[in-house]
Protein backbone atom coordinates (compact mmCIF):
# COMPACT_ATOMS: atom_id res chain seq x y z
CA UNK A 1 0.00 0.00 0.00
CA UNK A 2 1.20 3.09 -0.89
CA UNK A 3 -0.74 5.89 1.43
CA UNK A 4 -0.37 9.05 0.42
CA UNK A 5 0.28 11.12 3.36
CA UNK A 6 1.55 14.26 1.73
CA UNK A 7 -0.39 17.12 3.21
CA UNK A 8 -3.05 19.02 1.01
CA UNK A 9 -1.66 21.66 -1.34
CA UNK A 10 -2.77 25.01 -0.47
CA UNK A 11 -4.49 27.21 -3.37
CA UNK A 12 -5.21 31.11 -3.11
CA UNK A 13 -8.05 30.03 -4.81
CA UNK A 14 -9.18 26.53 -5.89
CA UNK A 15 -11.33 26.19 -8.67
CA UNK A 16 -10.64 22.47 -9.40
CA UNK A 17 -12.37 21.12 -6.27
CA UNK A 18 -16.09 23.13 -6.95
CA UNK A 19 -15.50 22.10 -10.20
CA UNK A 20 -15.44 18.41 -9.26
CA UNK A 21 -18.89 18.60 -7.60
CA UNK A 22 -20.67 19.73 -10.53
CA UNK A 23 -18.87 18.85 -13.43
CA UNK A 24 -21.39 16.08 -14.87
CA UNK A 25 -23.92 18.84 -15.30
CA UNK A 26 -21.34 21.68 -16.33
CA UNK A 27 -20.63 18.90 -19.35
CA UNK A 28 -24.41 18.57 -19.69
CA UNK A 29 -25.49 22.07 -20.11
CA UNK A 30 -22.45 23.31 -22.40
CA UNK A 31 -22.90 20.20 -24.92
CA UNK A 32 -26.37 21.23 -25.47
CA UNK A 33 -24.65 24.13 -26.36
CA UNK A 34 -22.89 22.74 -28.99
CA UNK A 35 -25.67 21.27 -30.14
CA UNK A 36 -28.13 23.86 -30.25
CA UNK A 37 -25.50 26.65 -31.39
CA UNK A 38 -27.25 29.34 -29.54
CA UNK A 39 -23.68 30.63 -28.88
CA UNK A 40 -24.90 34.40 -28.23
CA UNK A 41 -27.96 35.19 -26.53
CA UNK A 42 -29.15 32.04 -25.91
CA UNK A 43 -31.85 31.09 -23.86
CA UNK A 44 -29.34 30.16 -20.76
CA UNK A 45 -28.18 34.36 -20.74
CA UNK A 46 -31.72 35.15 -19.94
CA UNK A 47 -32.42 32.38 -17.36
CA UNK A 48 -28.90 33.14 -15.73
CA UNK A 49 -30.17 36.71 -15.43
CA UNK A 50 -33.39 35.84 -13.46
CA UNK A 51 -31.52 33.67 -11.09
CA UNK A 52 -29.23 36.44 -10.23
CA UNK A 53 -31.34 39.17 -9.77
CA UNK A 54 -33.44 36.46 -7.52
CA UNK A 55 -30.16 35.76 -5.15
CA UNK A 56 -29.26 39.20 -4.71
CA UNK A 57 -32.92 40.52 -4.27
CA UNK A 58 -33.17 43.44 -6.92
CA UNK A 59 -35.39 44.09 -9.78
CA UNK A 60 -33.30 43.03 -12.76
CA UNK A 61 -29.68 41.85 -13.87
CA UNK A 62 -28.17 42.48 -17.92
CA UNK A 63 -25.43 39.94 -18.38
CA UNK A 64 -22.57 41.56 -19.81
CA UNK A 65 -18.66 40.61 -20.90
CA UNK A 66 -16.71 41.57 -18.24
CA UNK A 67 -16.65 43.46 -14.59
CA UNK A 68 -15.27 46.11 -16.29
CA UNK A 69 -17.46 46.50 -19.17
CA UNK A 70 -20.14 46.52 -16.57
CA UNK A 71 -18.61 49.50 -14.98
CA UNK A 72 -18.25 51.18 -18.62
CA UNK A 73 -21.82 50.21 -19.81
CA UNK A 74 -23.42 51.87 -16.26
CA UNK A 75 -21.03 54.81 -16.93
CA UNK A 76 -22.03 55.14 -20.58
CA UNK A 77 -25.60 55.34 -19.71
CA UNK A 78 -25.46 57.89 -17.67
CA UNK A 79 -23.66 59.76 -20.88
CA UNK A 80 -20.38 59.91 -18.61
CA UNK A 81 -17.73 61.98 -20.28
CA UNK A 82 -15.74 64.73 -20.64
CA UNK A 83 -15.55 67.67 -17.90
CA UNK A 84 -17.01 64.66 -15.25
CA UNK A 85 -15.44 64.15 -11.76
CA UNK A 86 -16.06 60.17 -11.20
CA UNK A 87 -15.04 59.54 -7.07
CA UNK A 88 -13.30 56.79 -6.62
CA UNK A 89 -10.90 55.11 -4.18
CA UNK A 90 -7.27 55.19 -4.47
CA UNK A 91 -7.04 51.53 -3.53
CA UNK A 92 -8.83 49.19 -5.50
CA UNK A 93 -8.21 46.96 -8.64
CA UNK A 94 -7.04 49.53 -12.33
CA UNK A 95 -10.29 48.62 -13.73
CA UNK A 96 -12.35 50.78 -11.39
CA UNK A 97 -10.15 53.98 -12.97
CA UNK A 98 -9.97 53.02 -16.20
CA UNK A 99 -13.68 53.26 -17.12
CA UNK A 100 -13.70 56.49 -16.43
CA UNK A 101 -10.35 57.71 -18.35
CA UNK A 102 -11.72 55.79 -21.22
CA UNK A 103 -14.88 57.78 -21.37
CA UNK A 104 -12.70 60.91 -20.99
CA UNK A 105 -14.00 61.73 -17.30
CA UNK A 106 -11.50 62.13 -15.07
CA UNK A 107 -11.56 59.93 -11.93
CA UNK A 108 -10.85 61.47 -8.47
CA UNK A 109 -9.17 59.44 -5.88
CA UNK A 110 -10.47 59.21 -2.23
CA UNK A 111 -8.52 57.85 0.72
CA UNK A 112 -9.56 54.74 2.00
CA UNK A 113 -10.12 53.93 5.53
CA UNK A 114 -7.64 51.68 7.29
CA UNK A 115 -10.46 50.22 8.97
CA UNK A 116 -12.61 47.97 6.26
CA UNK A 117 -10.35 49.17 3.43
CA UNK A 118 -13.24 50.93 1.75
CA UNK A 119 -13.73 54.97 0.35
CA UNK A 120 -13.78 57.00 3.26
CA UNK A 121 -16.28 59.54 3.59
CA UNK A 122 -14.65 62.64 4.97
CA UNK A 123 -11.81 62.57 2.52
CA UNK A 124 -15.01 61.91 -0.38
CA UNK A 125 -17.17 64.97 1.17
CA UNK A 126 -13.66 66.98 1.44
CA UNK A 127 -12.69 66.62 -2.27
CA UNK A 128 -16.56 66.69 -3.94
CA UNK A 129 -16.36 70.03 -2.26
CA UNK A 130 -12.77 70.44 -3.35
CA UNK A 131 -13.70 69.95 -6.98
CA UNK A 132 -16.72 72.48 -6.63
CA UNK A 133 -14.35 75.56 -5.72
CA UNK A 134 -12.03 74.84 -8.10
CA UNK A 135 -14.84 74.90 -10.45
CA UNK A 136 -13.20 72.97 -13.55
CA UNK A 137 -14.98 69.52 -13.67
CA UNK A 138 -18.71 68.47 -12.46
CA UNK A 139 -19.03 65.99 -9.80
CA UNK A 140 -21.36 63.33 -11.63
CA UNK A 141 -20.46 59.56 -9.74
CA UNK A 142 -19.24 58.23 -6.88
CA UNK A 143 -18.10 54.34 -7.01
CA UNK A 144 -18.06 52.69 -4.02
CA UNK A 145 -15.75 49.61 -3.99
CA UNK A 146 -16.74 47.04 -1.99
CA UNK A 147 -13.10 45.70 -1.20
CA UNK A 148 -12.37 41.93 -0.38
CA UNK A 149 -15.72 41.37 -0.47
CA UNK A 150 -16.64 43.69 2.29
CA UNK A 151 -19.72 46.52 1.49
CA UNK A 152 -18.81 49.87 1.45
CA UNK A 153 -20.99 51.96 3.53
CA UNK A 154 -23.55 52.38 1.07
CA UNK A 155 -26.50 53.84 3.08
CA UNK A 156 -24.00 57.29 3.58
CA UNK A 157 -22.48 56.97 -0.20
CA UNK A 158 -26.12 57.18 -1.43
CA UNK A 159 -27.47 59.67 0.79
CA UNK A 160 -23.85 61.77 -0.56
CA UNK A 161 -24.69 61.03 -3.89
CA UNK A 162 -28.58 62.43 -3.73
CA UNK A 163 -27.61 65.69 -2.28
CA UNK A 164 -25.39 66.36 -5.24
CA UNK A 165 -27.37 64.76 -7.54
CA UNK A 166 -24.75 62.38 -8.61
CA UNK A 167 -24.83 58.78 -10.11
CA UNK A 168 -23.80 55.87 -7.20
CA UNK A 169 -22.48 53.27 -8.83
CA UNK A 170 -21.35 50.07 -6.87
CA UNK A 171 -18.37 48.16 -7.86
CA UNK A 172 -19.01 44.82 -6.33
CA UNK A 173 -16.87 42.75 -8.48
CA UNK A 174 -14.89 40.99 -5.36
CA UNK A 175 -18.40 41.03 -3.45
CA UNK A 176 -21.00 39.18 -4.74
CA UNK A 177 -23.46 37.30 -2.11
CA UNK A 178 -22.24 40.09 0.66
CA UNK A 179 -24.67 41.69 2.49
CA UNK A 180 -25.91 44.99 4.22
CA UNK A 181 -28.75 45.52 7.17
CA UNK A 182 -29.93 42.49 5.19
CA UNK A 183 -30.12 43.59 1.78
CA UNK A 184 -27.36 41.97 -0.43
CA UNK A 185 -25.22 44.26 -2.52
CA UNK A 186 -27.27 44.98 -5.71
CA UNK A 187 -30.16 46.55 -4.33
CA UNK A 188 -27.40 49.22 -2.77
CA UNK A 189 -26.46 52.50 -5.02
CA UNK A 190 -27.90 52.83 -8.15
CA UNK A 191 -26.71 50.28 -9.99
CA UNK A 192 -24.01 47.33 -8.91
CA UNK A 193 -21.27 45.83 -11.52
CA UNK A 194 -20.28 42.43 -11.11
CA UNK A 195 -17.31 40.28 -11.97
CA UNK A 196 -17.35 37.00 -13.40
CA UNK A 197 -13.49 36.48 -13.80
CA UNK A 198 -12.51 32.55 -12.68
CA UNK A 199 -11.64 33.84 -8.87
CA UNK A 200 -14.37 35.98 -7.77
CA UNK A 201 -17.09 34.70 -5.45
CA UNK A 202 -18.99 33.61 -8.80
CA UNK A 203 -16.70 33.38 -11.71
CA UNK A 204 -17.42 31.57 -14.65
CA UNK A 205 -14.43 30.02 -17.02
CA UNK A 206 -13.60 32.64 -18.78
CA UNK A 207 -14.42 36.22 -18.41
CA UNK A 208 -18.03 37.76 -17.64
CA UNK A 209 -20.19 40.11 -15.94
CA UNK A 210 -23.32 41.39 -15.00
CA UNK A 211 -24.83 45.06 -13.93
CA UNK A 212 -27.57 44.97 -11.04
CA UNK A 213 -30.41 47.67 -10.43
CA UNK A 214 -33.69 48.10 -9.36
CA UNK A 215 -34.13 50.36 -11.87
CA UNK A 216 -36.22 49.57 -15.23
CA UNK A 217 -35.30 52.52 -17.47
CA UNK A 218 -31.53 51.74 -16.39
CA UNK A 219 -31.56 47.53 -17.21
CA UNK A 220 -33.23 48.93 -20.56
CA UNK A 221 -30.56 51.00 -21.13
CA UNK A 222 -27.59 48.56 -20.38
CA UNK A 223 -29.65 45.88 -22.70
CA UNK A 224 -29.27 48.53 -25.73
CA UNK A 225 -26.16 49.26 -24.59
CA UNK A 226 -24.31 45.64 -24.52
CA UNK A 227 -25.54 45.55 -27.98
CA UNK A 228 -24.04 48.47 -30.11
CA UNK A 229 -27.22 50.62 -29.03
CA UNK A 230 -29.46 48.60 -30.50
CA UNK A 231 -33.28 49.99 -30.55
CA UNK A 232 -36.71 48.20 -30.82
CA UNK A 233 -35.45 46.33 -33.52
CA UNK A 234 -32.13 44.91 -34.15
CA UNK A 235 -31.06 47.24 -36.98
CA UNK A 236 -31.59 50.54 -35.72
CA UNK A 237 -29.01 52.08 -33.76
CA UNK A 238 -30.41 54.71 -31.01
CA UNK A 239 -27.05 55.33 -29.31
CA UNK A 240 -23.41 54.69 -29.21
CA UNK A 241 -22.79 51.08 -27.43
CA UNK A 242 -20.63 48.28 -27.61
CA UNK A 243 -20.15 44.89 -27.77
CA UNK A 244 -20.36 43.93 -24.68
CA UNK A 245 -22.89 40.43 -24.06
CA UNK A 246 -22.41 37.41 -22.14
CA UNK A 247 -21.37 34.36 -23.85
CA UNK A 248 -23.95 31.44 -23.88
CA UNK A 249 -21.44 29.49 -22.80
CA UNK A 250 -20.15 31.26 -19.46
CA UNK A 251 -23.78 31.86 -18.71
CA UNK A 252 -24.39 27.99 -18.54
CA UNK A 253 -21.43 27.77 -16.44
CA UNK A 254 -22.55 30.18 -14.03
CA UNK A 255 -25.88 28.64 -14.00
CA UNK A 256 -24.57 25.33 -12.86
CA UNK A 257 -22.40 27.55 -10.00
CA UNK A 258 -25.02 29.50 -8.58
CA UNK A 259 -26.88 26.62 -6.51
CA UNK A 260 -23.73 26.40 -4.76
CA UNK A 261 -23.02 30.00 -3.69
CA UNK A 262 -24.97 30.32 -0.72
CA UNK A 263 -22.95 27.37 1.02
CA UNK A 264 -19.56 28.78 -0.77
CA UNK A 265 -20.27 31.84 0.80
CA UNK A 266 -20.72 30.23 4.69
CA UNK A 267 -17.51 28.59 3.90
CA UNK A 268 -16.13 31.63 3.17
CA UNK A 269 -17.28 33.26 6.40
CA UNK A 270 -15.92 29.88 8.22
CA UNK A 271 -12.62 30.33 7.06
CA UNK A 272 -12.83 33.96 7.53
CA UNK A 273 -13.26 33.18 11.54
CA UNK A 274 -10.47 30.63 11.90
CA UNK A 275 -8.40 33.38 10.84
CA UNK A 276 -10.08 35.66 12.77
CA UNK A 277 -9.67 33.66 15.90
CA UNK A 278 -5.94 32.37 15.49
CA UNK A 279 -4.17 35.42 14.09
CA UNK A 280 -6.14 38.14 16.12
CA UNK A 281 -3.11 39.32 18.68
CA UNK A 282 -0.45 38.58 16.38
CA UNK A 283 -1.82 40.90 13.01
CA UNK A 284 -4.48 42.62 12.36
CA UNK A 285 -7.44 41.41 11.07
CA UNK A 286 -10.20 43.02 8.89
CA UNK A 287 -12.84 43.66 11.72
CA UNK A 288 -16.26 43.20 12.83
CA UNK A 289 -18.74 45.56 11.00
CA UNK A 290 -21.97 45.78 12.27
CA UNK A 291 -24.85 45.24 10.06
CA UNK A 292 -22.73 43.95 7.16
CA UNK A 293 -21.80 40.15 5.88
CA UNK A 294 -18.86 40.35 3.85
CA UNK A 295 -18.24 37.76 0.86
CA UNK A 296 -14.93 36.96 2.03
CA UNK A 297 -13.68 37.47 -2.14
CA UNK A 298 -10.17 37.62 -0.17
CA UNK A 299 -9.11 37.36 3.48
CA UNK A 300 -6.25 40.39 3.92
CA UNK A 301 -3.96 41.35 7.52
CA UNK A 302 -1.81 44.29 7.74
CA UNK A 303 1.30 44.02 8.96
CA UNK A 304 3.23 46.67 10.97
CA UNK A 305 5.79 47.77 8.02
CA UNK A 306 6.83 46.54 4.47
CA UNK A 307 9.46 44.64 6.02
CA UNK A 308 7.65 42.96 8.51
CA UNK A 309 5.41 41.53 5.47
CA UNK A 310 8.26 40.57 3.45
CA UNK A 311 9.35 38.41 6.27
CA UNK A 312 5.85 36.89 6.69
CA UNK A 313 5.54 36.50 3.13
CA UNK A 314 8.72 34.20 2.94
CA UNK A 315 7.65 32.26 6.02
CA UNK A 316 4.91 31.29 3.89
CA UNK A 317 6.76 30.27 0.87
CA UNK A 318 9.01 28.49 2.72
CA UNK A 319 5.79 26.48 4.33
CA UNK A 320 4.70 26.23 0.55
CA UNK A 321 1.43 28.31 1.51
CA UNK A 322 1.02 31.09 -1.09
CA UNK A 323 0.07 34.96 -0.50
CA UNK A 324 -0.63 37.85 -2.90
CA UNK A 325 -0.51 40.91 -2.54
CA UNK A 326 -3.89 43.26 -3.38
CA UNK A 327 -2.47 45.62 -4.30
CA UNK A 328 1.38 47.12 -4.19
CA UNK A 329 0.68 50.49 -5.51
CA UNK A 330 -2.16 53.31 -5.21
CA UNK A 331 -3.70 54.40 -8.31
CA UNK A 332 -2.66 57.54 -8.00
CA UNK A 333 0.96 56.54 -8.16
CA UNK A 334 0.15 54.36 -11.28
CA UNK A 335 1.86 55.37 -14.84
CA UNK A 336 -1.10 55.65 -16.39
CA UNK A 337 -3.18 57.49 -13.67
CA UNK A 338 -0.76 60.16 -12.85
CA UNK A 339 -1.64 62.78 -15.11
CA UNK A 340 -4.94 62.20 -14.38
CA UNK A 341 -4.76 62.33 -10.92
CA UNK A 342 -2.76 65.86 -11.40
CA UNK A 343 -5.41 67.04 -13.17
CA UNK A 344 -8.52 66.15 -10.81
CA UNK A 345 -7.84 68.23 -8.60
CA UNK A 346 -4.80 71.10 -8.59
CA UNK A 347 -5.00 71.07 -4.72
CA UNK A 348 -4.98 67.30 -4.05
CA UNK A 349 -4.73 66.31 -0.41
CA UNK A 350 -2.60 63.28 -0.10
CA UNK A 351 -3.83 59.71 0.11
CA UNK A 352 -1.80 59.01 3.54
CA UNK A 353 -3.89 55.41 4.29
CA UNK A 354 -3.86 54.15 0.50
CA UNK A 355 -0.55 54.49 0.89
CA UNK A 356 0.28 52.76 4.20
CA UNK A 357 -2.34 49.38 2.94
CA UNK A 358 -0.02 49.39 -0.22
CA UNK A 359 3.12 48.71 1.90
CA UNK A 360 1.70 46.63 4.86
CA UNK A 361 -1.36 44.58 3.45
CA UNK A 362 -0.94 40.83 2.50
CA UNK A 363 -3.73 38.50 1.41
CA UNK A 364 -3.75 34.53 2.65
CA UNK A 365 -5.53 31.74 1.07
CA UNK A 366 -9.28 32.65 1.00
CA UNK A 367 -11.57 30.10 -0.70
CA UNK A 368 -14.41 27.85 0.03
CA UNK A 369 -12.83 24.14 -0.12
CA UNK A 370 -10.27 25.06 2.66
CA UNK A 371 -10.54 22.14 5.59
CA UNK A 372 -9.07 22.42 9.62
CA UNK A 373 -5.92 20.92 8.40
CA UNK A 374 -4.66 23.66 6.00
CA UNK A 375 -5.71 26.58 7.63
CA UNK A 376 -4.19 25.24 10.53
CA UNK A 377 -0.71 24.99 8.45
CA UNK A 378 -1.74 28.83 7.09
CA UNK A 379 -1.82 29.91 10.61
CA UNK A 380 1.34 28.12 11.54
CA UNK A 381 3.24 29.97 8.64
CA UNK A 382 1.96 33.63 9.12
CA UNK A 383 3.10 33.02 12.61
CA UNK A 384 6.26 31.91 12.09
CA UNK A 385 7.49 34.83 10.32
CA UNK A 386 6.60 37.26 12.72
C1 LIG B 1 -12.09 42.13 -10.93
C2 LIG B 1 -12.45 43.54 -10.71
C3 LIG B 1 -12.96 44.36 -11.74
C4 LIG B 1 -12.97 43.96 -13.19
O1 LIG B 1 -13.59 42.79 -13.48
P1 LIG B 1 -13.21 41.99 -14.83
O2 LIG B 1 -14.31 41.00 -14.95
O3 LIG B 1 -11.87 41.39 -14.62
O4 LIG B 1 -13.22 42.98 -15.94
C5 LIG B 1 -13.38 45.64 -11.42
N1 LIG B 1 -13.29 46.12 -10.17
C6 LIG B 1 -12.78 45.38 -9.16
C7 LIG B 1 -12.73 45.96 -7.79
C8 LIG B 1 -12.33 44.08 -9.40
O5 LIG B 1 -11.81 43.36 -8.40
Amino acid sequence: MNADTSPRPIGLFDMKAQQSLIRAEIDRRVAAILDSGAFINGPDVRELEEKLAEFAGCAHAVGVSSGTDALQIAMMAENIGRGDAVFLPAFTYTATAEVPLVLGATPVFVDVAEDGFNIDLADLRRRIALVKEEGRLRPRAVVGVDLFGRPADWPAIQEICRAEGMFALDDAAQAFGAALHGRRLGQWGDAAALSFYPTKTLGCYGDGGAILTNDAGRAELYRSLRTHGEGKTRYEVERTGMNGRLDTLQAAILLCKLPLLEQELKDRARVARFYGQHLAGHVTVPGEMPGAESAWGLYSILLPDAEARGRVQAAMQARGVPSAIYYPKPLHRQPAYAKAHAEGLRQAPPLPVSESLCQRILSLPMHPYLDEGQLERVVAAVTAGL
